[in-house]
């Protein structure tokens, strides 16, 4: 059967660039369909103020080339959108991926044809292509959540999705703005929208954990430190659970005294960033030791934020670490200017938006701008929304209608020569992107190599090996704090989504074991036909 490609790859983010790179050298034809008109992803897409990253630049980037390592210079310990979007532009062109991908074209649906075994995919742009693979490289966090509130129509002035930012820009000065959530996205530009605006009104419905940056320029001669030291750097990376290169503190926090437990918070609170929850080694396992860790997060809020009450409703009740850990720059900070005003709406939801505002708990709030900081639908909304249609003409989404379900996050039943990088069921949103991008890269690519040199045709997980993955995914979940909370980890921000723990919590030194395993046992819980 003749196609067009060996391979269609859905998403000019980081996976996507170097999943081309990889098949190109393994002399596989492929190509990249990407919606954006430029390369980039998350990184492309989500420019609202105050962007960045909060995994360490060092760590935060490719590293299957000591070249591209060695000639790239990050500035700032934690790198600004605009610089990791000019890194992933360095790399487009330096490994000349630009003429194999194809922009503004979104794929709307790839259906298997078993006659032929081979993939027929239909873009926006009106193309029809025959490719034996596909590979999803969409993302975790590229389907943005607008919230089904009424009147969100009405609202006269203009309505921003953090997610889906202007990409020239906006510049809120002499503006009234309301912002909608308070999550990553909305803790990060949520201060430099109050510095901008005349006033911002904050609508918080669940208060959130954030620890300091401690952001800086980058110091020439720790970068000279860490180019000196790279490969030893990725290897250790590679034996933490969240594939950083961070000390993880082994003791339990309730076990340790109180003054020393406060001396080691105290000391991770000052270095700063997401490390805060490697400062004992139980505060996702025991509810004791996170109220531990919880409860000096909430002592340093009252520290900052001047008015009590305000104070209170910043308070997070949660767990910490439950949702996703935010990592800022003078957040609780903003709540102490004059012209920042946070509304609590836990208790109840916003009632409507109005022509000039919206309406909450009985009160009408006006501004010029609307801001929604509101999210994704994560892990499975981008592909979801692409009509994926497997044997039998069985949609993805059918398949998926009780929560994903995958055979190492890479593969699923009934879907043969189907790829998802990053997919549910695999460590990715839990641990640093990018290694975890190129360890599923590296894993199709030698895939792919071995069903060529075999004269295999097909791959497809069985039943049973998938069934048992599921299995070790939710058993792995059972065991964290983390799978307890309403957070996007279980779809819980999507009204009817399935609950379900999406994401592998067994560590990324586990998951590359597994997968080598998988390997080394000669595609165990596949069938090659
Ligand atoms: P998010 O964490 O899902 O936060 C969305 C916020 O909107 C939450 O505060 C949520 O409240 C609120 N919300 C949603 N629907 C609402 C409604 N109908 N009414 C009122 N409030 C509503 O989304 P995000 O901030 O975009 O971040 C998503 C993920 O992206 C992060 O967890 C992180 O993994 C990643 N991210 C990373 C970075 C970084 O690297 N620095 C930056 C941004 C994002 P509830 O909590 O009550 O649902």
């Amino acid at each position: 059967m003749s196609t067009d490609f060996d391979a269609v790859i859905i998403g000019a983010g980081f996976g996507g660039m170097y999943m081309l790179h990889r098949l190109r050298q393994k002399g596989f034809a492929a190509r990249v369909f990407e919606a954006g008109s430029g390369v980039g992803g998350t990184w492309y897409w989500n420019r609202y103020p105050g962007a960045r990253c909060d995994v360490e630049s060092v760590q935060y980037s490719y590293q299957f080339s000591a070249e591209l390592e060695q000639e790239w210079e990050w500035t700032e310990r934690y790198a600004t959108q605009p610089e990791i979007l000019r890194y992933a532009n360095h790399v487009a062109d330096r490994f000349d991926l630009r003429r194999d991908i194809q922009f503004e074209t979104r794929i709307t649906a790839a259906v298997f044809d078993e006659t032929a075994n081979v993939w027929r995919v239909e873009t926006d742009k009106g193309d029809k292509i025959a490719a034996r693979f596909v590979i999803t490289a969409m993302g975790c966090l590229s389907s943005p959540n607008t919230p089904k509130i009424e009147g969100l129509a009405d609202f006269k002035g203009p309505t921003y999705h953090t997610g889906n930012w202007p990409h020239e820009g906006v510049d809120f000065t002499g503006k009234t703005v309301g912002v909608i959530g308070t999550g990553s996205s909305a803790i990060q530009s949520i201060p430099i929208m109050a510095e901008q605006a005349r006033h911002l009104t904050v609508f918080q419905r669940t208060a959130n954990y954030t620890v300091p940056a401690h952001n800086k320029p980058l110091d020439p001669a720790y970068v000279a430190k860490v180019k000196a030291h790279y490969p030893e750097m990725r290897k250790r990376a590679k034996t933490k659970p969240a594939g950083i290169d961070f000390v993880i503190n082994m003791a339990s926090a309730i076990e340790t005294p109180e003054a020393e437990r406060r001396r080691l918070f105290e000391e991770r609170w000052a270095y700063g960033g997401l490390g805060f929850m490697a400062s004992f080694s139980d505060l996702l396992l025991n509810d004791e030791s996170n109220q531990t860790a919880a409860d000096f997060v909430r002592s340093k809020i009252r520290e900052v934020v001047k008015d009590p009450k305000t104070a209170e409703i910043l308070t997070p009740k949660n767990i910490i670490g439950c949702k996703r850990l935010c990592v800022d720059t003078g957040y609780w900070e903003t709540f102490n200017r004059p012209n920042v005003t946070l509304v609590d709406i836990s208790d109840k939801p916003i009632e409507r938006i109005t022509a000039n505002g919206l309406s909450a708990k009985g009160q009408d709030y006006t501004f010029d701008c609307l801001v929604l900081a509101t999210g994704f639908d994560a892990m499975t909304g981008a592909l979801l929304k692409v009509d994926i249609r497997g044997r039998g003409g069985v949609a993805l989404k059918d398949k998926w209608r009780e929560g994903p379900k995958s055979y190492l996050g890479l593969t699923v039943v009934g879907f043969p020569n189907l790829f998802t990088i990053t997919g549910p069921g695999s460590p990715s949103v839990l641990t640093n992107m990018l290694p975890s991008i190129e360890q599923h890269v590296d894993f199709i690519a030698d895939c792919l190599e071995t069903l060529r040199a075999k004269g295999v045709n097909v791959i497809e997980p069985i039943d049973e090996a998938q069934e048992a993955w599921v299995g070790q995914v939710g058993d792995f979940a059972n065991i964290t704090l983390r799978s307890t909370c309403s957070s996007w980890y279980v779809g819980a921000n999507i009204p009817g989504k399935p609950r379900v723990f999406m994401p592998y919590i067994g560590g990324l030194p586990a998951y590359i074991a597994a997968c080598e395993t998988v390997v080394k046992n000669d595609y165990e819980g596949f069938v090659l036909a």
